[in-house]
């Protein structure tokens, strides 16, 4: 009897879909799933070392594993992802992990379970390889909208980020690969596909790069939208936004990261481009795609960040109009070049810096959500809305609307926003623009395999 196991995902959209490729590895060696860590054999975790708060979330978890291991010894306690590639042997050494597995070395899971289950405590697989994990299909998260990957890893180096040393080097998947793996999902039923990658524009194989792939995905998916993420601003190319303005179900959406304003800062963060590139490029992407959803993640209190360097960002945030941001306070990862600079903005200065940068993002996401009042949308349904009778579904550009109708996951509506409910527009039901909603089991009601 192989077991059952727990599985705690912190992070990123990779690590949601690594860890559903995890889910099938240790599926296709007879383990199952379950919601109870309180009867788990395995008590795994996917951990995520971008921040530190990240990573103090996780060690936190860990004392409540230990503590369900403790009472039933023959548990495992096994560390997944970022932190398993960074901490390795400390992970064993200071928080009683008895298997440390990295990135690239889940094929290998069943094994060492095995390893460990016989005696072994204590063991680290985590060597950094070009694996892609080609040949494994993840098990779905969601049955409207799927992760595919499309690449891994990261050559950028950016100054601050922990990425490149804990992902590895970039390498892509094999695009028959990618293609196969949408045609699985959309057949399978979902309505969305959205190609995940550090930075998927970075995707080649052999002369095939990111606009290439995303014209095929395209095609792949039929109508099922197709969005894509993160995109580093230095590569993107009018080819891509092109493809994106050619093919009709690529949705008008992009996350593109822009980090700091200031020009000083952003050569110090070794990102690759100036404010006006940036600025240029927002321009672009404008006049090629109307009705462009932008999203971003900006940092401020990165070490030597000066008020007017802060300023900066705010002017470029003011004038760029994001639809939202992620924002963060520097965060120190020991072993990048950032962790070396000086003079590090004080704790007073990045709360400040933070709670300003936060204020002037929200009023302009508020500012944008009014105007869709009386605008009419199509929406793409996820699920029921969290409070009331209705449904949330996603506008084409990726905004979430509540509708005030019950409706079916996997429905194509459109809708007419009337109002906002704090920050969130509400829409009414005009019509339903497909029949072909997805059933409870995740399959769709046109499917041959029903
Ligand atoms: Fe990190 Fe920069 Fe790579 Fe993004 S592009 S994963 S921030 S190194």
């Amino acid at each position: 009897m192989a077991g059952e196991f727990f599985l705690k995902t912190y992070g990123c959209q990779m690590n949601v879909y690594e860890s559903g490729v995890v889910r099938r590895i240790l599926a296709d060696a007879g383990f199952s799933e379950t919601r109870d860590e309180s009867c788990a054999d395995l008590l795994m975790m996917m951990t995520c070392s971008v921040r530190s708060h990240a990573e103090a979330r996780a060690l936190g978890r860990l004392a409540d594993f230990r503590g369900l291991r403790a009472r039933h010894p023959d548990r495992l306690v096994v560390v997944l992802g970022c932190m398993a590639q960074r901490y390795k042997e400390e992970l064993v050494e200071d928080a009683r992990v008895d298997l440390v597995v990295g990135p690239d070395e889940y094929l290998r899971l069943p094994e060492l379970i095995r390893q460990c289950r016989a005696g072994t405590r204590g063991i680290v697989a985590a060597r950094l390889s070009s694996e892609c994990y080609e040949r494994v299909q993840p098990e779905p998260d969601n049955p409207v909208s799927a992760f595919v990957t499309v690449m891994r890893g990261c050559d950028n180096y950016c100054s601050y980020c922990i990425v490149p040393y804990v992902k590895g080097r970039e390498r892509s998947r094999p695009l028959s690969r990618v293609l196969e793996e949408t045609r699985t999902r959309v057949d399978g039923g979902v309505r969305e596909i959205t190609l995940l990658g550090q930075n998927v524009l970075a995707y080649r194989d052999g002369r095939q790069g990111f606009a290439e792939l995303l014209r095929a995905v395209a095609q792949a998916a039929g109508t099922a939208r197709v969005r894509f993420l993160t995109s580093h601003p230095r590569d993107l190319t009018d080819k891509v936004l092109h493809t994106m303005a050619e093919m009709e179900n690529v949705c008008p959406f992009l996350h593109l990261p822009l980090q700091s304003g200031s020009n000083r800062i952003l050569e110090l963060m070794n990102r690759g481009y100036t404010r006006a590139e940036y600025l240029r490029l927002v321009e672009r992407a404008r006049v090629l795609l109307p009705g462009l959803a932008l999203t971003t993640d900006i940092m401020v209190a990165f070490p030597g960040e000066t008020e007017s360097d802060f300023l900066d960002t705010i002017d470029l945030v003011q004038q760029v109009r994001f639809d939202s941001a992620y924002t963060f306070r520097f965060s120190v990862r020991p072993g990048t070049r950032a962790a070396e600079l000086e003079p590090r903005v004080s704790a007073a200065d990045s709360g400040r810096r933070l709670a300003r940068l936060i204020e002037v993002q929200n009023r302009i996401t508020l500012e944008l959500n009014r105007a869709m009042v009386g605008q009419e949308y199509e929406l793409l349904i996820e699920g029921p809305s969290p409070r009331g009778r209705g449904a949330l579904g996603r506008t084409r550009s990726g905004k979430v609307v509540v509708l005030t109708e019950p409706t079916r996951p996997g429905t194509l509506v459109r809708a007419r926003v009337t109002q906002l409910n704090g920050w969130t527009p509400v829409a009414q039901l005009r019509t339903t623009t497909n029949h072909n909603p997805i059933r409870p089991n995740g399959l769709s009601a046109g499917s041959k395999t029903l």
